[in-house]
């Protein structure tokens, strides 16, 4: 992989986002290296009008209209309005790399935007791999486009992997800080709360991702979308619960020797290097103290504690749509227990009862992929009604 000429002209989708502005954290350390170009978001039109102005990017958009409208009063650059607009900054805005920082499925299209204009892609939308993760695949061999992740544990296996031929993976194993409920009694996780489920220990990120991180789907959406990023097989990738968040991930290679990559939690060391790789840039970021002892422990996830990695599992093994329906469900079971419509528990019920009673096999193209999201939707909005 080469890196890209400097400045590099940074497109942001979902700029006012946890991910987002730790982006423009890092653009704001090197002015020299990155220039914005544009910027989408939901519907946060104050702060987006804020990114504006001291960033001054060519193009914006919100995929909110009315939240848009109010944008473009408050700004004078070009401002877009709608997923279509959103769509058109990821394509059309000038630009050499794009980061998907939009939370959810609705960053599936504006990545397949922005692969086919051959823009490297700094990939933090995880559910685009999780959707799509086969076709994205293809799309990116046909127009020769390197994806870097984002997110942490990736970063650590792309790092762990750099200079090894394939064939001597052995097998990936993603860490886990087994989130909140690691060691709450399994009787109480009737009761736990929204403000309890978004109390992360290690890192903070928005409200969907900890709530993820809750329940442990966060990490398997992350065993999917390995599965698909590093293209090896499910049964060779494994989870460990490493609850001090300083192992990011690693590689086991066919001698026996492991690597892996180590810092203190912190999402802006793998969004620089996503940008900066194959090089490193200069930071200021926190580091690890070697004269001190530290406590580094690992452990099995216990199924019973946290079904819906199991359920991501058992996605792969279904294979076709099943990423799909899995992860539109838990979108939507997750937005129902934030509204406090649901309990804790119920999310990984209404995933499973969606994995098994809509028909994902066949489901190979985009076209069917986006039917059997909505379709998964709504079946799981029907079962709570
Ligand atoms: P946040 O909830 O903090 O931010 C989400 C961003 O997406 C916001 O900018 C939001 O805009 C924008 N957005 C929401 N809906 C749309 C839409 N329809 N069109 C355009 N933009 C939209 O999420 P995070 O930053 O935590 O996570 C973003 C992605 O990165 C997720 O896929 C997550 O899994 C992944 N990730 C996050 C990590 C983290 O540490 N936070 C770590 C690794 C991966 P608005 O503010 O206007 O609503």
């Amino acid at each position: 992989m080469d890196s890209i000429a400097l400045p590099i002209n940074l497109i942001i989708l979902g700029s006012t986002g946890s991910i987002g502005t730790q982006t423009l954290d890092i653009a704001r350390q090197h002015p020299d290296k990155i220039r914005i170009t544009g910027l989408a978001a939901g519907s946060n039109a104050d702060l987006l009008a804020k990114q504006v102005i001291e960033f001054d990017p060519d193009v914006v958009a919100l995929a909110d209209s009315a939240a848009a409208d109010r944008l473009a009063s408050m700004v004078s650059c070009r401002v877009l309005r709608g997923p279509e607009g959103v769509l058109e900054v990821a394509a059309h805005a000038p630009g050499d790399c794009v980061v998907t920082a939009m939370v959810g499925a609705a960053g599936l299209m504006p990545t397949i935007a922005a692969i086919e204009q051959g823009r490297r892609i700094a990939l933090a939308n995880k559910e685009t791999m999780v959707v799509a993760g086969d076709l994205i695949n293809m799309l990116t061999r046909k127009h020769a486009v390197d994806v870097l992740p984002v997110d942490s544990e990736h970063s650590a296996i792309y790092q762990s992997l750099v200079g090894e031929p394939r064939e001597s993976i052995r097998k990936l194993i993603l860490t886990a800080s087994g989130g909140p409920f690691r060691n709450r009694p399994l009787d109480t996780f009737l009761n736990i709360t929204p403000e309890e489920a978004l109390a992360h220990p290690n890192w903070e990120m928005g409200p969907k991702i900890t709530i993820d991180s809750a329940t442990m789907m966060n990490k398997g959406l992350e065993v999917i979308e390995a599965r698909w990023l590093f293209d090896i097989p499910p049964e060779r990738i494994e989870v460990t619960i490493h609850p001090q968040s300083i192992i990011h991930s690693m590689v086991e290679f066919a001698d026996g020797s492991s690597k892996a990559q180590l810092g203190p939690p912190d999402m802006k060391v793998p969004i620089q290097y996503a940008l900066s790789a194959p090089d490193r840039w200069n930071s200021d970021f926190p580091v690890l103290d070697w004269s001190r002892a530290h406590e580094l422990t690992f452990d099995q996830p216990d199924p019973a504690r946290y079904p819906c990695l199991e359920l991501a599992f058992e996605a792969l093994r279904l294979g076709d749509g099943a990423g799909t329906v899995l992860n539109a469900a838990n979108e939507v079971a997750v937005g129902l227990f934030l509204d406090r419509r649901i309990t804790f528990g119920e999310i990984p019920r209404l995933i499973e009862g969606a994995l098994h009673s809509i028909a994902s096999h066949d489901a190979t193209t985009l076209e069917s992929r986006v039917q059997l999201d909505a379709e998964a939707r709504r079946w799981v909005h029907d079962s709570v009604r």
